[in-house]
């Protein structure tokens, strides 16, 4: 199953990136992890998939101490959900990418940890892109000044924006909101120092990231899509 959904998945991605001219290729797959066993993890990492996303702190190092490469490549960590500041020192050495960068007071720690370590991190920063009470995320008036607050941090590059757009029935409905993340990125990207780009507009899940990817998205975070449902 796991092999049929990741083909369908991998086919549909394809698509949408052609139609915004680019290819396959040029699309990171997270396979968004939580809730699903290291086993069937490791399935899909033999598969092929290296990226692989969780949304919890303690999930993430209990999967990460148990998954292993397979055939050369190595595999990427990404912390997507809510990092709360004092659990940043468990997962610095073990992610290779902060998805949910949502404060200054976060990217602080992140920063000082960092440079404790004379390392430098790559991080996202989260936008609440639909303007949501209950979601976290810089709101999108905020994002370009956000940005610029955290360019000195010399222990933190900021690698570029994600969202957790609304869920909706029907995944065209999530257009707008993703054009605006893509004009976002392209809106900062003019305005921050040319040595510094951001590379990583991370957008959509499994309900939605054809029409993300269609918009700009380069990375996509799909778990039901790949795994099953997870009920
Ligand atoms: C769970 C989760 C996903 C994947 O959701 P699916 O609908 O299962 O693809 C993507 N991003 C974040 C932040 C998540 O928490």
């Amino acid at each position: 199953m796991l092999r049929e959904n990741l083909r369908a998945v991998r086919e549909n991605m394809e698509k949408a990136a052609v139609k915004s001219g680019r290819a396959l290729n040029d699309i990171t797959l997270i396979g968004v992890t939580k809730t699903i066993s290291p086993d069937r993890i490791q399935e899909l990492e033999r598969l092929g998939v290296k990226d692989f996303g969780e949304n919890k702190v303690q999930e993430l190092l209990n999967k990460y101490s148990v998954i292993s490469p397979s055939g050369g490549e190595p595999v990427n960590w990404h912390l997507i959900g809510h990092l709360q500041r004092n659990k940043v020192k468990y997962i610095m050495d073990k992610v290779t990418l902060i998805h949910s960068v949502d404060s200054q007071r976060l990217a602080i720690e992140i920063n000082r940890r960092a440079l404790e370590m004379d390392i430098i991190k790559d991080i996202l920063v989260e936008v609440n892109v639909g303007e949501e009470a209950s979601k976290q995320g810089i709101s999108v008036d905020g994002v370009s000044e956000f940005v610029k607050e955290l360019l000195p941090l010399t222990g933190v590059r900021v690698q570029g924006l994600m969202t957790v757009a609304p869920y909706v029935e029907n995944p065209a409905d999530n257009r707008e909101l993703f054009r605006k993340m893509f004009q976002l990125f392209v809106d900062i990207n003019e305005n921050i120092p040319n040595n510094k780009p951001m590379s990583f507009l991370s957008m959509g899940m499994t309900n939605d990231y054809m029409v993300a990817i269609e918009e700009g998205a380069n990375m996509v975070r799909v778990g039901t899509g790949i795994f099953g449902s997870r009920l």
